[in-house]
């Protein structure tokens, strides 16, 4: 959830105590899920397809769009608002969010915010993780006497779990503005939404077209991501890595170019 006017730029810790209950009688209860812009990341895509018993594709389609980051021309899918006055998040009635045991990993982490920082070391550049917060005037959550630390809260909403799955995923969307890094064409565009995002496809893709004969792929690796979801998030990283050519992520088989040619 973003509205960038209402953040507070200090940076907190793990460690960080704040103030904070969202409960079902509080007077701006819902107010946040109107209007606001909620990047998804694969595993939430995962667990909203499965919760709604639709395909990934239909779920894009239904409830996303695309939008191109300007720094790194990587796609991304943003939950898309209804087309009415409000703008309300299609998920939410009065009554709450409909997916809440499924939302979204940014809603999780509200009022938190996450960020890195390139941070110079002995052995270069590392990025630094730091949380924030975003205040905003609707909120009354902040008024409330529940205490939490940063860590805490993070365990409590189980974002940690969808940190755990995303975190190739993160690293991939962290690597903004590179010097000297191409912007992706719009073909590498392609693959990158296919392997985050509309992993149905990016399985129907890897079993039925010629990938198995021209990618190395160990037989366990093979096994798991036919069923598991969670593994083929983590595969679909490797296949951008390789993709973006930023390492060696896949071997390609001896015998690959004959199926190449063919394809
Ligand atoms: S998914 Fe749920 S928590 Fe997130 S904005 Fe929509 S209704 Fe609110
Ligand atoms: S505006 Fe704040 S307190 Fe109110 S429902 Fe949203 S998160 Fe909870």
């Amino acid at each position: 959830m973003s509205k960038l006017d209402s953040v507070v730029p200090e940076k907190y810790t793990l460690d960080s105590k704040f103030k904070f209950r969202c409960h079902k009688g509080i007077k701006c209860f819902t107010h946040c899920c109107s209007n606001v812009e909620i990047l998804l990341t694969p595993y939430d895509v995962v667990r909203l397809k499965k919760r709604l018993g639709i395909s990934s594709g239909d779920f894009l389609e239904k409830y996303s769009f695309i939008k191109i980051d300007e720094k790194s021309s990587h796609p991304y899918a943003i939950l898309k608002m209804n087309d009415d006055e409000r703008h309300r998040c299609p998920f939410v009635t009065d009554e709450g969010c409909t997916v809440y045991t499924d939302r979204p990993a940014n809603c999780r982490y509200y009022p938190v915010g996450q960020g890195t920082l390139k941070k110079d070391t002995e052995d270069g550049p590392v990025d630094e993780e730091f949380y924030f917060f975003i205040r905003e005037p609707h909120c009354y959550g902040f008024h409330e006497k529940q205490q939490w630390t940063i860590e805490s809260w993070r365990k409590d909403q189980e974002v940690d779990l969808y940190d755990q799955v995303n975190r190739g995923w993160r690293a991939l969307q962290l690597r903004k503005n590179l010097l000297g890094q191409p912007a992706l064409d719009p073909q590498k565009q392609s693959q990158f939404y296919m392997a985050s995002y509309d992993l149905d496809k990016f399985r129907e893709f890897i079993f039925t077209s010629n990938f198995l004969n021209i990618f190395d792929i160990d037989d366990e690796t093979v096994e798991k991501i036919k069923t598991d979801d969670k593994e083929l998030i983590q595969f679909g990283v490797r296949y951008v890595r390789y993709v973006m050519m930023l390492e060696e992520s896949l071997q390609l088989k001896q015998d690959a170019g004959k199926y190449r040619k063919n394809k």
